[in-house]
């Protein structure tokens, strides 16, 4: 018989570590036996790796008391309060954070305006939202294991922001001056793939293994997960679709192109119309909020903007369903909020413009975690990267 080398050995110890630990986290509450026989390991195998996890904290065990038909069998938990996560949205016009137990259960929130996108002024509003969550954690074995922030613009797969062109940031290191204030390890991501992860982990995308998640805020992008990962491209900058070209001719951007779809499809372009139109006074932060309201009234000439919002979503929509053929593409961000009334005009465009063998496939959807999409997958990445640190992936696919 061929023997497995020593390196061999501990990859497979990992493998039936991670494997044992996240039949528990998501079937429990679960008996050693119930472990072994869905997990087609052994019984010892299961007894060593599930000591290791209770001796780590992650697993604890309930109900060893007695029953009239025999011995009631111990079952096994996962201590999603083993430890909290920070995860933070960095929107162009707001930051949003959030701290969360190892699940994902959000715990506190805050959500606060960005006033301007100075880089010092951001980062100081992004250190005070970490300390007032930091300040709420509840007592745990391992308190926060780390800081996740979702930044609207291009992350290099050392975590350093590349270029954010909403914010006219490039070459930032956030994650080194998260680390070195507050002695907590970080991971940047952008914000639409932690949107996708946020969605596909808890929301509309749950289970669904191949979809884009279009974050639609000041600007736009999106995170594709394909055959149940998350894809990066070759140096992790994919995704960048608000920046494709719809108007070859059309309005300049500040990624440097011409006529590209989120100039006429994301909250920016909704707000520019209206105020445009003297619905709006100019730089109110609460713009997007008045115009929510409006429509709600039944204000037509905000109904006639964001049926036009609506159409201009479609045309993108179109080209992404074209290059995928994703099983669902979910709307996320801060323009979800006007479903009701950006559905029928997206659809509309689609039925009109699709060949006809897309239209049924692909289901539209919108986020269901709202404006938390982003901050909770950050939040994620905080968790995963942390498990990963601890030869733990709480994401099996990623082990192949
Ligand atoms: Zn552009």
């Amino acid at each position: 018989m061929k023997r497995l080398r020593t390196g061999d050995q501990n990859l497979v110890k990992q493998i039936n570590k991670s494997i044992v630990f996240n039949t528990i986290k998501k079937k429990g509450p679960l008996s050693r036996a119930q472990v072994s026989k869905k997990t087609g390991l052994n019984k010892a195998t299961v007894s060593t790796m599930v000591s290791e996890l209770i001796n780590e904290a992650f697993i604890h065990e309930i109900g060893a008391g007695k029953s009239s038909g025999g011995r009631k069998p111990v079952m096994l938990y996962f201590n999603h309060r083993a430890g909290y996560a920070v995860g933070i949205d960095v929107g162009v016009n707001y930051i949003l954070g959030v701290l969360t137990d190892l699940s994902g259960n959000v715990i506190e929130k805050t959500a606060s305006p960005l006033r301007n996108i100075d880089i010092d002024y951001v980062v100081g509003q992004i250190f005070s939202c970490i300390e007032t969550l930091v300040n709420n954690v509840p007592n745990s074995p391992y308190g926060i294991v780390g800081v996740g922030i979702g930044v609207p613009g291009q992350v290099g797969q050392d975590d350093q922001i590349l270029f954010a062109p909403n914010l006219k940031w490039r070459n930032i290191h956030l994650k080194q001056m998260v680390e070195k204030k507050f002695l907590i390890p970080a991971k940047i991501g952008n914000e639409a793939n932690a949107g996708a992860y946020g969605e596909q982990l808890y929301g509309a995308g749950k289970n669904i293994s191949n979809l884009v998640y279009v974050s639609i805020g000041i600007g736009i992008g999106t995170g594709i997960f394909i055959n149940n990962r998350l894809y990066k491209g070759a140096t992790g900058i994919s995704g960048e679709m608000g920046h494709f070209t719809i108007d070859f001719n059309g309005k300049k951007c500040s990624c440097g192109n011409r006529g590209c779809w989120e100039l006429y499809a994301s909250e920016s372009a909704l707000l520019q119309e209206a105020s445009q139109q003297k619905l709006l006074n100019e730089n109110d932060e609460s713009n997007l909020d008045f115009l929510f309201r409006e429509a709600q009234k039944g204000n037509s000439q905000v109904l006639k903007l964001l049926n036009i919002l609506g159409e201009n979503i479609g045309f993108g929509l179109i080209n992404i369903m074209n290059t995928f053929n994703p099983e669902t593409i979910i709307i996320g961000n801060r323009i979800a909020r006007f479903k009701n009334w950006i559905k029928k005009p997206i659809e509309r465009i689609l039925e009109e413009r699709l060949p006809v063998y897309h239209q049924s496939n692909t289901d539209i959807r919108f986020s269901m975690l709202g404006d938390d999409s982003t901050a909770l997958g950050a939040a994620s990445f905080a968790i995963s990267s942390f498990f990963l640190n601890r030869k733990i992936t709480d994401r099996l696919e990623s082990i192949s």
